[in-house]
């Protein structure tokens, strides 16, 4: 497939060479586009870098794995963003090559060998996470006094759609003695959790951080860094969920509560809920036999998160009439479709049905909302099948499907 021509956005050079139109309705349009298309809604990464910022208590870290594209990064920098949740060298190689003044964190527990000292001799990473005695010997074998080794404890619970912590994390006892050994170094000492991804209730955090509180009596240890991870949620259809405030509060007093002294600074590491309404994803369907569509994209590409979260994430839509369709369909009758996308295999397929306008057409294409988190990050070049179009859209009307009322 040759790459479509993207040159009928408006003012295509001002960043990196992202096309700009003013909604997808506009960029659809223009470019008719035959391949997936993943569209930036700036206003919309701002306001969730925004209401980081300003309502967590403490230090905001981008989790680069939920979405590493550079355009991402970049409105997110330009909204404030500058320190960065990394697990891999080309994870930091990517933000620090996009802005020098970033600060990166190596937060994943299983690093690859010689990583976390690249990290430190070629990007100054000072910030590393250790679930497990081996690691944390490896860490403080290449740790000055200012490196800050962080210990990943375990968190469970079934707030989260999907759990971080049956493979990642130290239980409270090793946690203890890996927080005392840390601070006999000498290092900047600090304790992590990850609570899951896509958490719906703030408890998850406060049990987490009543856990802290124990970790810190029976260590003695005093830590300068309490990092709460990622996990706040996105408001997927269907999800009843608190807003983000609440999370915000419920840290904030969980914290206080175990008596956190005033210079330990609180950390989290977002992914999802800074990215996930701020893109979505325009597909084509390509073929339809009846009630089986193919898309031009699947659980290889951008859909894999419909694959696997259970039904907990499912996308928006609208939906954009195909060349030649009868002016606009009215689409107010629904049909419960199978989906499947491009790849010659017949695993490619949604694993559930999902209701899209009765009346779709080979052609039409659809836009899907909330498709910011782990849609590109996750996707695979199966069978040749790649995410390779971004625009941003950013005119006053711009709005994915599903947000507002009037889309
Ligand atoms: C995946 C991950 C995150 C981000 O998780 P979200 O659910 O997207 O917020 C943060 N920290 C670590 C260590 C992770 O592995």
């Amino acid at each position: 497939m040759s790459e479509f021509d993207m040159s009928g956005g408006r003012g295509a050079a001002s960043d990196g060479g992202l096309p700009r139109f003013a909604t997808s309705a506009d960029a659809v349009a223009a470019l008719a586009p035959a391949e997936p298309v993943y569209c930036l809604y700036p206003r919309l990464l701002g306001e969730a870098a925004q209401a980081f910022l300003q309502g967590f208590p403490g230090r905001t870290l981008y989790a680069v794995k939920a979405n590493p594209n550079p355009h991402v990064l970049r409105f997110l920098h330009a909204a404030g963003i500058r320190h960065f949740d990394t697990a891999s060298l080309d994870e930091i190689a990517l933000v620090k090559g996009l802005f020098p003044d970033a600060t990166c964190y190596f937060m994943a527990p299983g690093k690859l060998a010689g990583a976390a000292q690249t990290a430190f001799d070629r990007y100054g990473v000072r910030h590393f996470v250790a679930d497990h005695p081996s690691e944390l010997r490896r860490l403080l074998a290449i740790a000055d006094r200012d490196t800050a080794i962080i210990v990943r404890m375990k968190a469970v619970g079934p707030e989260a759609v999907y759990e971080l912590s049956s493979k990642f994390g130290a239980d409270e006892a090793q946690a203890a003695d890996m927080l005392a050994e840390v601070a006999a170094s000498g290092c900047r000492a600090g304790l992590a959790f990850n609570v899951g991804s896509l958490c719906r209730h703030p408890d998850a955090y406060r049990r987490a951080i009543a856990a802290v509180g124990r970790v810190l009596e029976s260590s003695k240890a005093a830590i300068e860094f309490l990092d709460v991870g990622g996990g706040f949620p996105a408001a997927y259809p269907g999800l009843e969920l608190p807003p983000m405030t609440a999370f915000f509060e419920a840290i904030g007093e969980a914290a206080a509560d175990i008596g956190l002294p005033a210079g330990c600074e609180l950390m989290c590491e977002p992914g999802r809920a800074l990215v996930a309404t701020g893109q979505s994803l325009i597909v084509q369907a390509i073929l339809i036999k009846d009630d089986l569509v193919f898309l031009n994209d699947g659980i290889y590409g951008g859909l894999k998160e419909l694959h696997i979260s259970d039904q907990s994430v499912v996308y928006p839509w609208r939906v954009f009439p195909g060349e030649g369709a009868a002016g606009g369909a009215a689409h107010r009758e629904t049909r419960r479709y199978l989906i499947s996308g491009p790849t010659c295999d017949t695993l490619d397929i949604l694993p559930f049905r999902v209701e899209l306008p009765a009346d779709l057409r080979e052609g039409d294409w659809i836009e899907f909302g909330m498709a910011g988190a782990y849609t590109n990050a996750m996707s695979t070049r199966f069978n040749g099948f790649a995410p390779r179009h971004w625009v941003a859209l950013d005119g006053p009307d711009a709005a994915p499907p599903g947000l507002y009322a009037s889309a």
